[in-house]
């Protein structure tokens, strides 16, 4: 495994890497949502880029760049055993050098959601996973559902501008309590972490009444709020029942429907979702 940290040398490398090569993008701190990435990654092609960059222009003023958890000695052991060919960890001015001022951005699914919520969020990602398409050339990329706005957002750049690159979105990996993994999950006190299974238990509501025929887009939301109400710690930011293609609010929750939420439990701010 190579850990390379400079652009010029992971594109010289590149180059002597058998084809198909897998690219998974994450932001270090890794756990087995990651490794369920990569581990798939490995087995549909025959070299595998991962790369760890916690990324400052998805961060807003305020947001938790600074304090994002970071272990890199960790992480490398955990990769190692996953038969990774090189791992990228960039300084943020070999990603964007000095000068650097042009960016990427999916006008319309970039603006709602987690968009809405995080001005800027998006233009960010979209700009640092087209940095990387460009370093790496994979035939294949990976993404978790986990982030189901950001991989829709991913899949329409690689039609619109990588139609050599395929993205591959996979299920969230959850705990036991079916709490989403996040690197984000490690802010969370053990009052906290017990409060934040609420997420999860607002989205399965949701999908119960849905099986059991509740149609009404509205009503599912109004009861995933229920729920979430009933927990002292959660502060909800937003409830969603959207068509994935579009992102736009549903009347009606016809099949796919992306069904989302973002709640701060204290301090830290989380995200989970279902498809129905
Ligand atoms: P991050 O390091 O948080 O930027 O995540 C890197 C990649 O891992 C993204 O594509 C995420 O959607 C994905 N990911 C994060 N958490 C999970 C999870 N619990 N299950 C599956 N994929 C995940």
């Amino acid at each position: 495994m190579r850990v390379v940290e400079k652009a010029a040398e992971l594109e010289r490398l590149r180059l002597e890497l058998p084809v198909p090569v897998g690219l998974v993008p994450t932001m270090g701190c890794l756990h087995e949502g990651h490794l369920s990435l990569v581990r798939q990654a490995r087995d549909d092609n025959n070299s595998l880029v991962i790369s760890i960059f916690v990324n400052p222009t998805q961060f807003g003023p305020g947001e938790d760049y600074a304090s994002y958890p970071r272990d890199e000695a960790r992480d490398l052991t955990l990769l190692e055993k996953e038969g990774v060919d090189i791992v990228f960890l960039p300084s943020a001015t070999e990603i964007y050098p000095p000068g650097f001022d042009s960016y990427v951005e999916v006008a319309g699914l970039s603006r709602r959601l987690e968009g809405a919520s995080r001005p800027g969020h998006f233009r960010g990602v979209a700009t640092v996973v087209a940095r990387l398409f460009d370093l790496v050339r994979p035939g294949k990329a990976y993404f978790g559902q986990k982030d189901a706005q950001q991989a829709i957002i991913i899949s329409s750049i690689a039609a619109d501008l990588y139609p050599g690159v395929e993205v591959i979105t996979l299920p969230t990996v959850r705990e036991a309590d079916g709490m989403a993994m996040s690197s984000r999950n490690s802010y969370l006190s053990p009052d906290e972490r017990r409060a934040a299974a609420v997420l999860y238990r607002a989205l399965s509501r949701a999908r119960e009444l849905w099986q059991e025929g509740e149609g009404s887009a509205s009503n599912l939301r109004w009861e995933m709020t229920a729920v979430l109400r009933k927990e002292p710690l959660a502060v909800v930011d937003y409830v969603s029942v959207a068509d994935p293609a579009t992102l736009e609010e549903m009347e009606t929750a016809s099949s796919p429907a992306l069904v989302s939420l973002a709640v701060k439990i204290g301090a830290t701010r989380l995200i989970d979702n279902i498809l129905l």
